[in-house]
C-alpha cells in the first residue's frame, strides 16, 4: 500500500478545498479507518476501493496528551468545589 504523501506527490490524490484528501479518479473524499494496531490509519476511496496508508508517527503521544489534558480539567473543577 502506498501512503497518502506518495499518492498525493503522483496525482493519484489531491487535496479538495477544505483540504480533505480525494480521489482523483472518482473526485470522492477518501474515507479514513483507524487501526488501533497499527502506526498508520487507512484512507480508502468509497468509489474505487483504492487505499492508501496515512502515517502519524505521533499518534502515541497525541493520545496521552489528551489523557493529561482532561485529568487537569477534572483537578481544576474538583479545586473549585471544594
Ligand atoms: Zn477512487
Amino acid at each position: 500500500m502506498k501512503t497518502t504523501r506518495k499518492g498525493l506527490r503522483e496525482g493519484e490524490i489531491y487535496k479538495d478545498t477544505y483540504e480533505r484528501p480525494t480521489c482523483s479518479n472518482c473526485e470522492m473524499v477518501l474515507k479514513k479507518e483507524n487501526d488501533p494496531e497499527e502506526v498508520y490509519a487507512v484512507r480508502i476511496c468509497p468509489e474505487c476501493d483504492r487505499r492508501w496508508k496515512e502515517l502519524h508517527w505521533r499518534h502515541g503521544d497525541c493520545a496521552r496528551q489528551e489523557r493529561e489534558v482532561k485529568i487537569e480539567v477534572q483537578m481544576n473543577s474538583n479545586a473549585c468545589l471544594a
